[in-house]
């Protein structure tokens, strides 16, 4: 067993940590953090969870406050990558109580939120910039940014980042950067394809890996049931409905293929009283605050969201995973129930296969080396199904016209459900990438195309 002390922290770090409660440094800190320190480059394999934020930020964070150099206008001296909104929000969140006892500001950048708060913000620099990449490129343009100053340099969640369809920003960023700096490269599974993006990345790095790829969590219970995509709402309501009452579910993610799948997914639970809220591409970034926020505190037991959305964000307490529909990339699959059984708890994931979805399970099977164990249909199914409330009229219209813009499998139509998915007003469309909107369909999943075929 080592401490942090052990590892030649400096000590208003090891405050900081004291006050987090946290005692022992986690499998990858340890391996991480001493090699870090010395300057060194490092690829690491590790999913959210593990503690990877801190062992890429405690070391930088220590050398950061032992240069002497001062920050630079419109510069920043480490540069953080993040796929995804919540997730730079929540590494900004770690690094400022991290660098509590320190001299160090810490900005974040990222769409969804007025580009002139961040311009001024620059102005006169920071220490550590956490970022997605096309707000970054946005304020690069608008040369209210250099990065000719950034010494240390991470890219957090790689794979995500491809699936974001993020190569080209990335290449772009990559040949911004000075050659003189220290580079950390982070992702949940390395094929070949990422293993290749690092290479333009970071030099003779020390390798860290702290789960065998694509490793299912252990400790969650896995359990499939076999229905008709028609009947999934009904039976998640009175799942729902029954596992919150005695307590069994604290509170759940929900995960949908498609933005209009969650926001429909959320209606029914709504009108069946039970507190939800949707968090996708589509939402403003304050409902996306408020909606996690609200899960985090506890006070909306029901989150539903896509995978892009959820990718990356650590909630503790998560009891269960609810597959409403099944991920057509089986590393999707481990992604999504690692979010719960967090922190040392048990887990529960209960995976909803529609006929058409049978193959998938068996790609998750056969990448996870787990198999399922059915769960049944619960006793009078049908007739609690019938009884249960309809959302209200117009929600229901609404829905209605969700159908057909998201009609599974049918190519007819494409524009207009294109033209009527998107949203009125978005605020960050000029400056999102194009993966951040569409969570229906990544990468990797249009690389297979008669898998795709079920997409909406
Ligand atoms: P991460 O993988 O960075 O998202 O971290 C997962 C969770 O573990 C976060 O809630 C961290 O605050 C927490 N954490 C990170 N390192 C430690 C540690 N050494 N001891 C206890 N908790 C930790």
């Amino acid at each position: 067993m080592s401490y942090f002390s052990d590892l030649g922290l400096a000590e208003p770090i090891l405050r900081a940590l004291e006050e987090k409660g946290y005692n022992d440094p986690t499998p990858i800190q340890r391996q991480a953090i001493p090699a870090l320190l010395e300057g060194r480059d490092l690829l690491g394999i590790a999913q959210t969870g593990t503690g990877k934020t801190a062992a890429f930020m405690l070391p930088s964070l220590h050398r950061l406050a032992q240069e002497s150099t001062g920050r630079y206008p419109q510069g920043c001296r480490m540069l953080v990558l993040s796929p995804t909104r919540e997730l730079a929000a929540q590494i900004a969140d770690n690094a400022r109580a991290y660098a509590r006892f320190l001299n160090l500001s810490v900005q974040t950048v990222f769409g969804g939120v007025p580009v002139s708060k961040q311009i001024n913000a620059l102005r006169r620099g920071v220490d550590i910039l956490v970022a997605t990449p096309g707000r970054l490129l946005d304020l690069i343009e608008q040369r209210a940014l250099v990065l000719d100053h950034v010494g240390i340099f991470v890219l957090d969640e790689a794979d995500q980042m491809m699936d974001l369809g993020f190569i080209k920003p990335l290449t772009r960023i990559a040949n911004l950067l000075p050659r003189q700096r220290q580079s950390l490269f982070f992702s949940a599974t390395m094929p070949d394809e990422i293993a290749q993006l690092g290479k333009r990345f970071i030099t003779d790095p020390v390798k860290v890996e702290v789960a065998p790829q694509s490793t299912t969590a252990e400790r969650v219970d896995q359990f499939a049931t076999f229905i008709e995509q028609k009947e999934k709402q009904a039976l998640l309501t009175l799942t729902l409905q029954k596992g919150l009452a005695s307590g069994e579910i604290e509170s759940c993610l929900v995960f949908t293929r498609t933005k209009h799948g969650a926001d429909r997914v959320v209606r029914h639970l709504i009108a069946a009283g039970i507190e939800a809220a949707a968090i996708h591409g589509n939402k403003t970034q304050a409902q996306r605050t408020r909606a996690l926020d609200g899960f985090r505190a506890g006070r909306i037991p029901v989150l539903v969201a896509t995978d892009i959305a959820a990718r990356g964000i650590d909630v503790p307490g998560v009891s269960a995973v609810f597959n409403f529909e099944i991920p057509n990339v089986p590393e999707q699959y481990v992604h999504r129930i690692g979010r719960t059984a967090r922190a040392g708890r048990s887990g529960l994931a209960i995976s909803y296969v529609a006929p058409d979805e049978k193959s998938y399970i068996r790609d998750i099977q056969r990448l996870t080396g787990v198999q399922l164990s059915p769960a049944p249909l619960p006793k009078d199914f049908v007739a609690q199904a019938a009884r249960l409330p309809k959302p209200s009229r117009k929600a229901a219209g609404a829905e209605h016209s969700d159908e057909r813009r998201e009609g599974r499998g049918g190519n007819s139509n494409r524009r207009q459900r294109a033209k009527n998915s998107r949203p009125k007003r978005n605020p960050d469309a000029r400056v999102t990438p194009r993966g951040e909107r569409s969570e229906g369909q990544s990468r990797r999943q249009r690389r297979r195309p008669n898998r795709a075929k079920s997409q909406s």
